[in-house]
């Protein structure tokens, strides 16, 4: 797994030790990380920009009256790109989320942790907002690490007072979108409106989560990334030698040396300057190789091509690519573990597609009434006795009809007829189907019937109906 598993002076030692931990002591080691700046960084910027005006918009986005996305999980309603998936579909979200899973897999094999540096949003929140926010109120990392070491002094504590307030408020702010992805918009608005004592659970449950997201970002951080997440993890089952991932050149940088003006260099590119380290936030060293603690967020790229640029060596010392390009100049993107991804992948998503495009907004079961026989009524016809159940698909209410479709026949419903239905919602109750002998060929005929609202058909289903043996 490790580039450097081909060099001569490879020391895996490193391997013993996390980083987040003080060897001697046991404690905690808090990063400091350089300010990141250059290419890659402006690049996150702009993706994260994007990323939070869609994440931040998405909750307003509205499709037929319904939120393009919802996660109710308290009310068990799921809505997925406009689709309302309610009880009865649960198994077509644990369909999506297969899918989803096996597209992590997928794109990981195939291109690292891109989803950790540039999509998630704990490292999306942390390195691009509450970081930022640091280095505005408590400055770059060596003002900030003497920050912590001076004592309580005004200065101290107007910028840490500072940092608290501005830290809950983003947090509160992130509660919020975090509720309006669990309850929608309209929900959360009138949250916010009208007296808290009306939405108390609520209004509770988004101070909880701000105090979370707070002590996430706040104390948390980067252990939020290797110690916590279970994708982290993974890694070193998820890539292989052919995943690009973000690598240092040891074929280019070793041995690395120092740089010694008017001296001619025999060494390799690295010039052990320890500006990667610097700017990690995760507290790595990338020329070790491939660690679980890395992100991937490019800051150790654009902190050597600086360097480079300044020692006028070429750029790309700590670039994107696969261990086996750096190793050998060769690599492939397509392998058996890629293509077999990809073809469960797809298979997936066909399933998905065929579930989604053939549902129908209604389910009915409808049974024969266990232990009961036909009647025959005087006018030569025979009708049996049912129960059914009929399912709401839908997050809207609707009046269906039930429709007997053949042989000709007709319904008679016990007690109240009406099929009103709340979204989500579900009636129950029992029916005789009624069919003249005339229309009956056999002792068991199947019967086919639908449920209509209005014109349009919203389900076809079928019973088996009982006659007299001819
Ligand atoms: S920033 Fe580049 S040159 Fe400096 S130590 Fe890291 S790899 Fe070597
Ligand atoms: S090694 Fe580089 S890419 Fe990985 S977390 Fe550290 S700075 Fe970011």
């Amino acid at each position: 797994m490790n580039p450097l598993d081909t060099h001569p002076d490879f020391d895996e030692s490193f391997r013993d030790n996390f980083a987040a931990v003080d060897n001697t002591t046991g404690k905690r080691n808090w990063f400091f990380p350089q300010k990141p700046t250059g290419k890659w960084h402006n690049r996150r910027v702009w993706f994260t920009i994007f990323q939070l005006s869609v994440m931040f918009g998405l909750p307003f986005i509205k499709v037929n009256g319904q939120p393009l996305f919802l996660f109710n999980i308290l009310e068990r309603k799921f809505i997925i790109f406009g689709i309302f998936i309610g009880p009865q579909d649960y198994w077509l979200f644990g369909l999506m989320m297969i899918s989803f899973f096996v597209f992590i897999v997928f794109f990981t094999t195939v291109f690292g942790r891109v989803w950790c540096g540039w999509a998630c949003p704990q490292t999306v929140f942390m390195e691009m907002v509450f970081r930022k926010i640091e280095y505005v109120i408590e400055g770059d990392w060596k003002a900030q690490r003497a920050l912590e070491k001076a004592p309580w002094n005004n200065e101290k504590i107007v910028k840490r007072t500072l940092k608290v307030v501005v830290f809950m408020t983003v947090s509160f702010l992130i509660a919020n979108l975090l509720l309006s992805y669990f309850v929608g918009v309209d929900r959360l608005w009138r949250i916010v409106s009208e007296p808290i004592t009306e939405h108390l659970t609520l209004f509770l449950g988004i101070c909880a989560f701000t105090l979370i997201f707070f002590f996430n970002f706040a104390w948390l951080r980067d252990q939020a990334c290797t110690v916590v997440c279970p994708y982290g993890r993974l890694q070193g089952v998820l890539l292989d030698k052919n995943s690009v991932v973000i690598a240092y050149d040891y074929k280019r940088g070793e041995p690395r040396e120092k740089l010694h003006k008017g001296k001619e260099r025999t060494a390799g590119d690295c010039i052990n300057c320890f500006q990667c380290v610097n700017v990690c936030p995760t507290g790595i060293d990338i020329r070790n190789g491939t660690q679980m603690e890395c992100v991937n967020c490019t800051a150790c790229i654009d902190a050597c091509d600086n360097i480079m640029e300044k020692v006028n060596l070429p750029k790309g010392l700590i670039r994107f690519d696969s261990e086996n390009n750096i190793a050998s100049g060769k690599s492939k993107l397509i392998t058996t573990r890629t293509i077999a991804y990809a073809v469960v992948l797809t298979a997936l998503w066909v399933a998905l597609g065929y579930a989604i495009l053939t549902r129908d907004d209604t389910e009915t079961t409808m049974l024969r009434v266990p232990g009961s026989r036909y009647i025959e009524n005087p006018d030569g016809s025979i009708s049996n006795l049912y129960t059914f159940k009929l399912f709401n698909k839908t997050n809207h209410a609707i009046n269906p009809e039930m429709r007997i479709l053949f042989p000709k026949g007709s319904l008679k419903f016990a007690g109240i007829p009406s099929l009103h239905l709340d979204g989500a919602g579900m009636v129950e109750g029992s029916v005789f189907i009624t069919i003249p002998k005339t229309e009956i060929a056999n002792r068991r005929t199947e019967v086919k019937l639908a449920i209509y609202a209005g014109s349009e058909k919203l389900e076809e289903f079928k019973t088996t109906f009982i006659a007299p043996e001819e």
